[in-house]
């Protein structure tokens, strides 16, 4: 299957001061078949945002006035359109902060275009599936990427048809990130996600879940990347 003809296109809000990386994000989003509304400013993005219907917005940080963290806080609905956020800020706490405000992944400037065209797809691709639903609108109770197979249902998860047995924090971690293909998800997160039953989780708990995870994944374990200082996500494809 080609890796556009499965997305429909989409209305980009694209909030970038700088003119040229605008112009030439905007040219790759519609190079991909995607309409673009362009913005310098984010003021100017949330303007545009009551006026109209987006499907991603790809957003600068550095912006005057008001920058892309701020925009964050204040876009609406914000947990149901997915944010890329470009930036020359590359130090992991900064992803991390931009990651815990609300964006869905990041790029660091300057980028490569087929990274930005990729991460968009990532990005499109998930938020075009209903959450939790399959393409056929049925519940997604099996998530499958590569030679991985997870039945949330059945607890259960399959290497090339064979059971593997998984801690209950390393099933949580695996459909965590199973069910968000693409994004980033930063160890702050992962550790709500393992947290509870009176355990207490650590950043570096996460990690050593993921270490055993990725050993019992095997020939499978490179879906999983590290982003370093920041998290993890499985790659999307
Ligand atoms: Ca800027």
């Amino acid at each position: 299957m080609g890796s556009t003809l499965d997305l429909q296109p989409a209305q980009v809000l694209v909030i970038e001061d700088e003119t040229e990386i605008r112009e030439l994000i905007s040219l790759l989003l519609l190079r991909q078949g995607h309409r673009v509304q362009q913005c310098s400013t984010a003021v100017e993005g949330l303007e545009q945002m009551k006026k109209g219907h987006f499907d991603l917005v790809v957003l600068d940080w550095m912006l005057p006035q008001m920058n892309g963290l701020e925009f964050l806080r204040v876009m609406p609905n914000p947990s149901s359109i997915p944010v890329l956020m470009v930036t020359a800020k590359a130090e992991p706490k900064d992803i991390c902060e931009g990651l815990e405000a609300g964006a869905d992944d990041y790029l660091t400037k300057p980028f490569e275009p087929s990274v930005l065209t990729a991460r968009v797809r990532a990005l499109l691709r998930r938020s075009q599936r209903q959450p939790n639903e399959s393409s056929d609108g049925e519940p997604a109770e099996v998530l499958q990427i590569g030679g991985i197979t997870l039945n949330l249902a059945a607890y259960e998860v399959k290497i090339h048809g064979e059971p593997v047995h998984l801690t209950p924090s390393e099933f949580k971690i695996l459909s965590e990130m199973m069910g968000s293909t693409g994004r980033v998800l930063t160890r702050d997160h992962l550790i709500e996600v393992v947290q509870g039953e009176g355990i207490s989780v650590t950043g570096r708990t996460v990690d050593t879940h993921v270490f055993g995870l990725r050993k019992k994944l095997g020939s499978e374990a490179d879906w999983i990347e590290t982003i370093r200082g920041v998290g993890y996500r499985i790659r999307a494809e």
